[in-house]
């Protein structure tokens, strides 16, 4: 079971995406728990401010890390891994993804410990610089661009992680054929109808012979990966 803790101002928006899809089936079969925290409960002024103007000037606001650091006490336990979501963090991708969830590099044993993530979402210019220095264990960016808040990139986190843990996804073996698990990207695939006014799905496909259904889809895999220049290694 992995948790997640996210501490957030904007919880609905955690709440809402959590209560579809693949973290809802991972919720329902006791693969993942999930909470969304508001940092406004760590605070004890009249207007809850969970933000403040930047020592030395300049626009915007940054996150205290007074109700950071209560939210920490509270939450964290002895097997707790503290991530902050950063523009500037270690930019993540599915290496990161599967060694969070609990997979060894040959993607042959699953370590099936309980692991507890607690992810800080920023917000406005950021987040007191406290925060990174003494609170957390790691600083993750989605991609180089900058957003409004960290509850997208937690979110992506969080989604990215539970697709990979076992019994998640209905075939086991799913997630371990797909784009960046191996050397080469996904294949493309196709669906009915196998003819939709015109536009036809490759013959091979349709053959039954799996033997050539394989060749055919590693061929497409390969042309695929080569004119993205995209592999991974
Ligand atoms: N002033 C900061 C950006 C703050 S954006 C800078 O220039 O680096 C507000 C918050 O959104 C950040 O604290 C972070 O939690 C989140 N955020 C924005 N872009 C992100 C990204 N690419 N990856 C992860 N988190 C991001």
């Amino acid at each position: 079971m992995i948790k997640f803790d996210i501490i957030t101002i904007f919880p609905d928006q955690i709440e809402s995406f959590a209560s579809v899809g693949v973290l809802r089936i991972a919720q329902n079969i006791g693969a993942i728990d999930i909470k969304a925290h508001n940092l406004r409960n760590w605070t004890h002024d009249k207007h809850k401010s969970v933000d403040d103007r930047p020592f030395g000037g300049g626009a915007g606001m940054i996150l205290k890390v007074t109700p950071i650091k209560e939210a920490l006490d509270q939450l964290r336990t002895p097997n707790s891994k503290v991530i902050l979501m950063s523009a500037s963090g270690e930019i993540l991708d599915q290496d990161t993804f599967r060694s969070l969830a609990g997979w060894d590099n040959e993607k042959q044993k699953y370590d099936s410990t309980d692991k507890h993530y607690i992810i800080i979402c920023g917000h406005y210019e950021g987040v007191d610089d406290r925060v990174r220095e003494h609170l957390i264990d790691f600083e993750m960016s989605i991609g180089k661009y900058v957003l409004s808040g960290g509850e997208l990139p937690a979110l992506i986190l969080a989604d990215g992680i539970t697709r990979l843990l076992p019994g998640v996804l209905g075939n086991e073996l799913s997630p371990m054929l797909e784009s960046y698990e191996g050397e080469l990207l996904d294949y493309p695939q196709w669906t009915r109808p196998a003819d939709y006014q015109g536009w036809q799905v490759p013959d091979v496909l349709l053959n039954g012979n799996h033997k050539e259904i394989e060749a055919f889809r590693k061929n497409l895999a390969t042309k695929l990966t080569q004119s993205r220049q995209n592999t991974k290694k």
